[in-house]
């Protein structure tokens, strides 16, 4: 509650309301751990203030397992609480119901996952707050993973790792993203967790000392040349995202330039890039390594410049830089646009133009598709790696990773996609079933005799 004293818009009295129903109703129920039930209610809506969404959210993460687990019914909620806060419990108890309806001998881990994914996506696209409040559920519920029996801790860490966590990491909430996969990575992967912890924590521990080191170095830097800096803090990488990355360089810990980093936060986007340039006077940029999410943001909406730099040592670091409205951006995602509505301007600024597309195209898509097809598509589509392609004219096309000049084709205009003869990337002819990369410019040759034939299905990734 003193926490929510200092946030004008949020309803105290109705939060402190919902709290005293929840804990009424969940009075006598204890956690799997033996805590009383209403640690966990509190947990997630303390989370849910954290991600600064509204009183409504706050009120229905302590109110989210009265309808499953206690006496309350819909009717008593919307007496006490009306429709806002009712919609919500409903939308979130609908979201866990999948667990018991579904049994494991008959239906696939792929089918089960399809049909959880289905059901976020939908939340998602009617109510964002749902799926914020179930994500919220879900990472206390990891938290206390531990006192649940070996077969649940499997099924739902794994399921966290391939749903929850690329969910969270879409809707740009890139520490939650991290929160979910370190929970849920040493019930999923015991041996490699244990394994990559000893080997990381000295290199950790030294890496935070060598960070504090150049954080002064570069602040005095900074400072000399008159530019301002906000903040400046050490940023650890999260271990199961440091797990993924060391996989594609055969696990050795020394390819990793950025298991600690520096994240420095400027005034604004012009002193970004300022600082940029005072870092590159002091310390040489590693080549290749300098990437600006100011000018081409992630498709979460992530912005950010990054360079890795020699630090004169023989060793490297990585910098990355941002405003404090990038950082709240990438710390908060979707749920950012909550907060500028609590500040005061209007709610419609709660999703740009990009979130609300991309749900568009999720709606229509579960209308024509069945559920593992959808599954399917979405793994490919939406929760893996994008590559970033160019058109000829500066237009950005995001693709998923391994994407073809087809696959661009299409993104572009169906029609395009239809009468693809060839394709330039870079000004260079390739093959239709050429591996695109991030950052080049593909140009589609149109042919009027070319028309779709069945092998281009083997070539195209997107559906
Ligand atoms: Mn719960």
């Amino acid at each position: 509650m003193q926490k929510l004293a200092t946030r004008p818009n949020i309803d105290v009295a109705l939060v402190r309301l919902a709290y005293q129903t929840a804990a009424a109703a969940h009075r006598g129920q204890s956690r799997a751990g033996g805590e009383p039930y209403i640690t966990h209610c509190l947990a997630v809506a303390d989370f849910i203030a954290d991600l600064h969404l509204d009183t409504a959210a706050i009120a229905a993460g302590l109110l989210h397992d009265t309808l499953e687990d206690t006496e309350l019914t819909e009717a008593d909620l919307e007496k006490q609480f009306g429709k806002e806060i009712t919609f919500l419990v409903k939308g979130v108890t609908k979201l866990g119901q999948i667990q018991y309806q579904t049994q494991p001998s008959v239906v696939s881990k792929q089918q089960l996952y399809a049909k959880s994914l289905r059901r976020l996506l939908l939340a998602m696209a009617k109510d964002i707050r749902v799926i914020l409040i179930k994500l919220a559920d879900r990472r206390h519920n990891l938290a206390t993973l531990a006192d649940k029996a070996p077969e649940a801790r499997q099924r739902i860490a794994l399921e966290t790792l391939e749903i929850y966590a690329p969910i969270a990491e879409r809707l740009g909430i890139g520490y939650l993203k991290g929160q979910l996969e370190d929970l849920a990575f040493p019930f999923v992967y015991p041996q490699a967790y244990h394994h990559l912890v000893k080997q990381v924590k000295q290199q950790v521990t030294a890496g935070q000392k060598y960070i504090t080191k150049v954080r002064h170095a570069v602040l005095a830097n900074l400072a000399q040349a008159g530019v301002i800096v906000t903040s400046a803090d050490a940023r650890i990488k999260h271990y199961y995202s440091l797990y993924k990355k060391m996989q594609r360089f055969d696990m050795d810990l020394n390819q990793i330039n950025d298991l600690v980093a520096l994240r420095v936060i400027l005034p604004d986007v012009a002193t970004c890039y300022e600082a940029l340039g005072v870092i590159h006077q002091h310390y040489r940029p590693l080549p290749g390594r300098i990437k600006d999410y100011i000018a081409l943001p992630r498709l979460n909406g992530y912005q950010s410049l990054h360079t890795t730099v020699f630090g004169g040592d023989g060793r490297m670091f990585e910098i990355q830089l941002r405003t404090p409205e990038m950082h709240r951006h990438a710390e908060h995602g979707v749920a950012a646009h909550w907060a500028y509505a609590e500040s005061g301007k209007s709610k419609t600024s709660r999703a740009d133009g990009r979130e609300v597309e991309w749900v568009k195209q999720l709606k229509a898509w579960m209308e024509e598709s069945d559920e593992t097809e959808l599954y399917k598509g979405l793994k490919i589509d939406f929760l893996n790696d994008r590559v970033f392609i160019f058109t000829p004219q500066g237009d950005i096309k995001d693709l998923p990773e391994g994407a073809t000049p087809l696959d661009f084709a299409y993104a572009v205009h169906t029609e395009i996609g239809h009468h693809t003869g060839g394709a330039k990337v870079n000004g260079k002819l390739v093959a239709l079933d050429y591996e695109l990369e991030s950052g080049q410019v593909v140009e589609i040759i149109k042919s009027k005799t070319a028309h779709p034939t069945l092998d281009w299905l083997r070539l195209i990734k997107t559906a």
